[in-house]
């Protein structure tokens, strides 16, 4: 039910309208189209594809011999352009030309039909050639369906993830008066103190989680600002420590930093990498026993810094750590049970570190701990002046 053009390209005119009756007698719903010239094959061609905007030929039927531009030229041409490559291309030679085939079929001919052309050899190759390019079209056309899909809910979940943080912020400018102002909100009891600082703390996991949502969609997106600076590593470090170590606190973990002061700098932005380094060492905690240790260690290796992130917790399967990037993983085991999360953490922090320019890697023992490492590129040298 669909219509179906083909093209005939040979200079001898009355050899094309030969073709065309016979492929209008096989099937009669086809439109055939004739080009004298490759010149105006080629032409037919732009003007179909300007019109529609795609490409409306199914198929060309390419004498070989002839002035000027020849079968094979004009067939390299058509599988050159990106709009038109997909057009299947039989190749019509006289007895003559069959030496030519060769270069016609590595110039991307599908298939050939010999002069005089004998309607049944025709209509077999006319019909396997069109369905070959049907059933490209429709693997095209689910293609296309599937990535307007795909961006669709990337944009949904954009969408979503802004308008649940307009009101949180102010959900959570009102906590914070509550908690700062007392003189215009007066005193509260210990127990209205307790539940405060519980809402508090919720609504600041419930921002965690929109905010990531929301960095997936801009990574994904491509839609990510970073400003490299050069930056020396360390007291990043020791300033993401510090803001984490009232989770450190409660479970009595210690953290030690063990980067030596001359590491040199390293090009990153800033804030990503204060990113990159929250989301390891909060993962450390989160999956770490109570009194336990995480190290994190930083060097010069094959031209690039490198830092680990190392802890003696609940480890990670080998079958796991492939996943352990990968968008929504999360292990299924009694610490995920445990510890809140959605399994985004890991997957931003490959992709901030790959747009820096690093990369991320796992080692890790189940029952034994885990060590996280990303690699930074160096600060170039100051040039010499
Ligand atoms: P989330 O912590 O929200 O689940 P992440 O992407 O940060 O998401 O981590 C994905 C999964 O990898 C976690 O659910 C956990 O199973 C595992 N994981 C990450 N870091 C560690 C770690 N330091 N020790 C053990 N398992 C970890």
């Amino acid at each position: 039910g669909e219509f179906v053009e083909v093209l005939i390209v040979d200079d001898f005119l009355d050899s094309a309208i030969i073709t065309q009756a016979s492929l209008i007698a096989m099937d009669s719903d086809l439109t055939v189209h004739t080009a004298e010239s490759a010149a105006e094959a080629l032409q037919h061609l732009n003007v179909d594809h300007r019109e529609s905007g795609t490409s409306d030929t199914d198929l060309i039927l390419m004498d070989i011999d002839m002035p000027e531009i020849d079968g094979v030229e004009a067939c390299q041409i058509i599988k050159g352009d990106e709009r038109f490559k997909d057009i299947p291309i039989i190749m019509v030679t006289s007895f003559d030309d069959i030496g030519y085939l060769k270069d016609a079929f590595a110039a991307g001919a599908m298939d050939y039909v010999t002069k005089p052309i004998n309607d049944i050899e025709l209509d077999a190759r006319v019909r396997s050639a069109l369905s070959l390019k049907a059933e490209s079209d429709a693997r095209k056309v689910a293609y296309k369906k599937l990535e307007a899909e795909s961006l669709a809910k990337t944009q949904i979940l954009s969408t979503v993830s802004h308008e649940l943080r307009t009101p949180l912020t102010s959900i959570m400018g009102y906590i914070d008066m509550l908690v700062t102002r007392r003189e215009v909100v007066g005193s509260l009891t210990p127990r209205e103190e307790e539940y405060l600082q519980f809402v508090s703390e919720e609504s600041h996991r419930l921002k965690a989680l929109i905010d990531d949502l929301l960095d997936v969609t801009k990574l994904e997106a491509g839609k990510f600002k970073l400003i490299p600076t050069e930056i020396e590593v360390k007291p990043l470090i020791e300033q993401v420590i510090f803001s984490l170590q009232n989770q450190a606190d409660e479970k009595r973990i210690s953290v030690k930093l063990k980067v030596p002061s001359t590491l040199p700098k390293a090009t990153a932005d800033r804030l990503r990498l204060s990113q990159v380094v929250t989301n390891l060492l909060s993962n450390a905690l989160n999956y770490s026993d109570h009194g336990a240790t995480v190290t994190i260690t930083g060097r010069v290796c094959d031209g690039f810094l490198q830092f680990n992130v190392a802890d003696t917790g609940t480890g990670i399967s080998d079958a796991d750590q492939e996943n352990v990037f990968s968008k929504f993983f999360r292990a299924d085991n009694s610490s995920t049970r445990i510890v809140p999360g959605i399994g985004l953490g890991l997957f931003i922090t490959k992709l901030l570190v790959e747009a820096l320019g690093g990369r991320t890697s796992v080692k890790s023992k189940l029952g034994k701990g885990s060590t996280f490492s990303f690699t930074l590129p160096l600060a170039l040298p100051e040039p010499i002046q």
